[in-house]
């Protein structure tokens, strides 16, 4: 589903994406960790192509994002992505910021995006809050409307972003029950978070990275239990 092929990417010096080659499947859920600024979130954006990478291969569902005539519009439906700040149209209702991608780029009818919507809303637990404002409500119902907007579009590829990163504690299991149920049912997930328990309890891998490289990669079971690499070691030292 998604192939880095030797992918290198550089901001300015900085060399931000170090050959990195990762092959994710269908119906993989994939938590990416590492120390901040290591280059977690750049990797996660070249997927949808917000980055563009200099060397290497990237490959989505089949299509490479360096052909001129990938549609990119067409890709970020397929491929769903949910960031730290959630970024929700503040002006709109819940409704409305969940139904304006499918109608505006899949053209769906309104009626049946709003069907759609309130049947997102009661997947993601908050069946009555159609008609809230963002502001209405909390960090962790606002990241739940953020999923649910990801998951209107009918993607086959959810990314997460330290999806949990800016909520207050008593609301980062709300978000996570959301994602487990996600992971369960199929999704192919790619997840940048350090909720190790998430972890431990649905991903197929585990991938470390620091300074733009994959330093090392595991099924959760032995990436906790034997890390090999001494960065591993070290961060995991610092944040279990
Ligand atoms: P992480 O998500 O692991 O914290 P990032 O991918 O955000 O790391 O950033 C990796 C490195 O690239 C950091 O040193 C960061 O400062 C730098 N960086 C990120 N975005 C940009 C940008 N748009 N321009 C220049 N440097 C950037
Ligand atoms: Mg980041």
């Amino acid at each position: 589903m998604i192939r880095f092929e030797n992918v290198n990417k550089w901001f300015h010096q900085l060399h931000v994406l170090n050959d990195i080659n990762l092959h994710v499947k269908q119906g993989e859920v994939v938590v990416i960790c590492g120390p901040s600024g290591s280059g977690k979130s750049t990797l996660i954006r070249t997927i949808n192509r917000l980055e563009p990478i200099q060397k290497g291969k990237v490959v989505v569902d089949g299509v490479a994002l360096d052909d001129p005539k990938t549609n990119l519009t067409l890709l970020r439906a397929e491929v769903g992505f949910v960031f730290q700040q959630f970024n929700l149209y503040p002006h709109m209702t819940v409704l409305e910021n969940i139904t304006l991608a499918p109608c505006m780029v899949r053209k769906m009818p309104k009626n049946e995006a709003e069907k759609l919507a309130r049947d997102l809303l009661a997947k993601v637990n908050i069946p009555d809050k159609a008609e809230s404002y963002p502001s209405q409500l909390s960090g962790g119902q606002q990241q739940r409307v953020a999923i649910a907007r990801g998951l209107a579009m009918k993607p086959k590829i959810m990314l997460f972003d330290e999806p949990t990163s800016a909520l207050d504690p008593e609301m980062i299991n709300e978000v996570l029950d959301v994602m487990k149920g996600l992971a369960r049912e199929g999704m192919t997930m790619v997840c940048v978070t350090h909720e190790m328990g998430f972890a431990r309890e649905v991903a197929d891998r585990v991938i470390f990275m620091d300074a733009g490289r994959i330093v090392e990669e595991n099924n959760p079971e032995a990436f906790f239990s034997n890390p090999q690499n001494e960065r591993t070691k070290s961060f995991l030292s610092k944040i279990l």
